[in-house]
């Protein structure tokens, strides 16, 4: 056993500290990233937020009304009809993601689905992104589909984002172990990674070899979407924040007839496992809970409020576009242990 003495850093222990610039006005910031992807080659451009793959939020609905500018990872339990259907109408596959488990059920649907229309998003996810066998498993992907884009994880350390990057061949690697609202992982198995730190060190990893990281957890306000971009993260997914929306899948809570909430739980809850692997397994914990979240309305409201809030963050610190957001950025240590500030 040994002990890691440095601290690590979820968003709740820093706030950005504002900076005397010639700030940009918050209109004219630009949240477009232009990417080109380290194996795939494939080029992207955006507002680099995608809608998490969990069965209520990563909905074809979702995709519609977030697309072209935003991505949406699709849950993974659509049909392959239902996904031919989507992928073939026009643009849908430049902003969605079709997601694959780590089993070959998963890759013949895939292989079924390219035979009848073009894929160029994959999103492999695994909760656990530390075997061997995952690794093996993005790389056969790889092998298959050359010009993909392959988004793959979870992990949260850097020797494993390298490893997904080289010998997995993803281009995208998916950071995030226990920080998600719904997540029970830290509280079940002790297992987990402070969700600022672990974007810090892996964004650092992965631009040192040219590849992409998404952060992929915690952010509970637009101002942890901030703080995800400011430490280096790529892409920021997000599934509690999106959830309770119109284009949401999933158990309404209502009264007098009028929508007030929605039922939101994880993907390894005993809700998804009864409903999607016939119950819990008797040898593994449910790393998952379920909440009932409020009901929001429009995700077109809540998109507005969140890049609101990227676009006021880059004023304060003078960047007049997210590209330059993590630059700009000095973080100051707000917990109650810390007062000092360092440079992301
Ligand atoms: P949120 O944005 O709600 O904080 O986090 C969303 C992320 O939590 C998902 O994209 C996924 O990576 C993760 N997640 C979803 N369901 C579960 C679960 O049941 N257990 C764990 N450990 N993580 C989950």
């Amino acid at each position: 056993m040994r002990i890691d003495n440095d601290s690590k850093l979820d968003f709740d222990d820093v706030l950005i500290r504002p900076k005397r610039s010639e700030a940009p006005s918050r209109s004219a910031v630009d949240l477009d990233r232009h990417f080109t992807f380290l194996n795939s080659r494939a080029t992207w451009s955006g507002i680099p937020i995608i809608a998490s793959n969990m069965d209520t939020v990563g909905t074809i609905a979702m995709a519609d009304a977030l697309g072209p500018q935003i991505m949406t990872s699709l849950h993974k339990y659509y049909s392959e009809p239902e996904l031919v259907d989507f992928f073939g109408q026009a643009d849908r596959r430049t902003f969605t993601f079709l997601t694959l488990g780590i089993k070959d059920d998963d890759l013949d649907r895939l292989r079924q689905v390219t035979q009848k229309t073009t894929i160029q998003y994959v999103c492999v996810d695994a909760a656990n992104g530390y075997t061997k066998s995952f690794v093996d498993w993005v790389k056969r992907i790889r092998d298959a589909f050359e010009s993909v884009t392959i988004m793959a994880g979870n992990v949260a350390t850097p020797e494993m984002v390298q490893e997904l990057l080289i010998s997995g061949a993803a281009d995208i690697v998916k950071i995030g172990i226990g920080p998600g609202s719904v997540c029970m992982t830290r509280v079940m198995t002790g297992v987990g990674y402070p969700q600022l730190s672990a974007i810090i060190e892996c964004a650092d990893a992965a631009h040192g070899l040219k590849g992409h990281v998404c952060a992929d957890g915690g952010c509970r306000t637009p101002g942890d979407v901030v703080k995800a971009f400011a430490a280096g993260a790529d892409f920021v997914m997000l599934g509690g924040l999106l959830a309770g929306h119109d284009e949401c899948e999933g158990q309404w809570v209502e009264e007098d007839g009028q929508r007030t909430g929605m039922q939101f739980y994880g993907m390894s809850s005993k809700t998804a496992m009864e409903r999607y692997a016939g119950g819990a397994r008797d040898y593994r914990a449910c790393e998952g809970k379920e909440i009932v979240v409020p009901y929001k309305g429009s995700v077109k409201e809540t998109i507005r409020e969140i890049t609101g809030g990227i676009r006021s963050a880059c004023a304060y610190v003078g960047a007049s576009q997210l590209r330059d957001l993590s630059r700009c950025t000095t973080f100051v240590l707000c917990n109650r242990t810390h007062n000092t500030v360092f440079e992301a």
